[in-house]
């Protein structure tokens, strides 16, 4: 191991992507899964599919970094430009390769579809790239070499790209240069501002030593807060990450969500399956987001016991047992409705506990006393129910996000108070 660091690149090909059509998510998972290695990502570039722009990415990413990684323009089609303009850069001609060939003819015969001349091409590769199958698709990888740089290509869609750094790219890196250590160590609070959060542990980040950086990630209404060290001795490295890591948490206990790198749902629902409990949602504003995010976590069938989604007058009178005059009187968003809309929930599910959410989430809709984005959350259980008015000032899904997020969170502390 070294304790000289190690620069990437990753260029991005497709118009799609410039005018904003696809958003680049292929980079940011590989920026992920480089920095885990230890590789430094230097630079993400997004380019069109012209040829003289991918040359010039090409030409001035060498300039920046060793590794240089590129996905998209392989496929079939015409606008996919990156394989001969790869064959012209580094100096070769195309030639079919067998292997690719066997592989994409299978893949045809599989699906029991007819293979026409366009996907033959894609076995066609030029002479001086080293070929890596890519076992979830036609287009394979290619590997170059010049002037000390690697170069790698990989089809756009992200599952084959995927596939391609998993089983060939990620190795071979591993395999081929010494790299640093570079650790993370990552926590969530909730509740307490960035500002506040860094006068708290103030004289704790002052102590910290040059080659530890501290990040605050804060992302409305909860802060992550990351350590990140690198060098060439790993043990030692972890061992100094872990020791300032305990102090870290120690000075934030009473704020902290979780102390390892995972989304709110997960932390909520490692939380249920430790206290052996389950939920249920009661979805006015939030539309049923809040019980997506939570069943996103595999699993989820372990504690989550479902969700009414109640967007109507009509829908929270006959589902949820709301007082139609609760509903006339003091309206949809207020503390009353919310307070039935909860109850309600507890009596339809078996769930320990639950959450309900009402509120405006605009463009239109607010008044004088209620604006867009004024939200009323229950959260509790059978036997406590904690109801906050809360106020988001974004466009209708940033709202619709932040209720979910805020109302998970709710709960979350509130079962963290509940005796165990
Ligand atoms: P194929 O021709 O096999 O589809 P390809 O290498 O030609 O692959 P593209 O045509 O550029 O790749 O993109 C294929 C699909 O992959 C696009 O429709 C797009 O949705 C997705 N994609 C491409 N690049 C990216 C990226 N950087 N991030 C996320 N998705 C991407």
């Amino acid at each position: 191991m070294t304790n000289q660091r190690l620069f990437a690149s990753i260029i991005t090909i497709g118009d799609e992507l410039l005018i904003g059509q696809t958003i680049d998510t292929n980079s940011a998972w590989m920026a992920q899964e480089l920095n885990k290695i230890g590789v430094w990502v230097k630079r993400r570039v997004a380019v069109g599919d012209t040829r003289e722009d991918i040359w010039q990415a090409l030409d001035e990413e060498s300039r920046e970094s060793k590794i240089i990684l590129i996905t998209g323009g392989l496929g079939p089609t015409a606008d996919d430009i990156t394989k001969p303009l790869l064959c012209d850069y580094f100096g070769g001609k195309m030639i079919v390769n067998q292997e690719v060939l066997d592989h994409v003819t299978n893949i045809f015969l599989k699906l029991n579809r007819p293979i026409i001349e366009r996907n033959m091409k894609q076995a066609q590769v030029p002479d001086v790239c080293t070929v890596l199958m890519n076992k979830r698709g036609t287009a394979p990888g290619m590997l170059f070499t010049k002037e000390g740089c690697l170069f790698i290509s990989m089809p756009g869609v992200p599952h084959e790209m995927k596939g391609l750094m998993t089983d060939e790219v990620l190795p071979l890196l591993k395999q081929n240069y010494k790299m640093p250590f570079i650790l993370h160590r990552t926590l969530l609070t909730a509740g307490a501002g960035e500002s506040f959060l860094a006068e708290r542990i103030k004289d704790w980040e002052e102590a910290l030593p040059a080659h530890i950086k501290l990040a605050y990630l804060p992302n409305y209404g909860m802060v992550k807060l990351r350590l990140t060290s690198h060098g060439a001795d790993g043990a030692a490295l972890e061992h100094e990450l872990d020791t300032l890591f305990l102090a870290l948490q120690e000075q934030v206990k009473d704020i902290m969500i979780t102390n390892e790198d995972l989304p709110l749902e997960k932390a909520l629902g490692d939380l249920l399956v430790k206290r052996g409990k389950s939920m249920a949602t009661a979805e006015s504003c939030s539309g049923g987001y809040i019980a997506h995010l939570v069943t996103s976590i595999a699993g989820s069938s372990i504690y989550f016991k479902g969700t009414v989604v109640a967007y109507s007058y009509d829908a929270k009178e006959t589902i949820l047992g709301v007082n139609h005059q609760t509903l006339e009187t003091k309206g949809a968003v207020s503390e009353e409705t919310i307070t039935e809309m909860f109850n309600g929930l507890m009596n339809v599910t078996t769930a320990d506990y639950g959450i309900a959410t009402s509120g405006i989430m605009g463009p239109g809709g607010g008044t004088e006393d209620k604006p867009v984005g004024t939200v009323w959350v229950a959260v509790g259980s059978r036997e406590k129910m904690v109801a906050k008015r809360l106020y988001f000032r974004h466009d209708r899904l940033k709202n619709i996000e932040l209720t979910a997020t805020n109302a998970m969170m709710m709960l979350f502390q509130f079962i963290k108070a509940e005796p165990v």
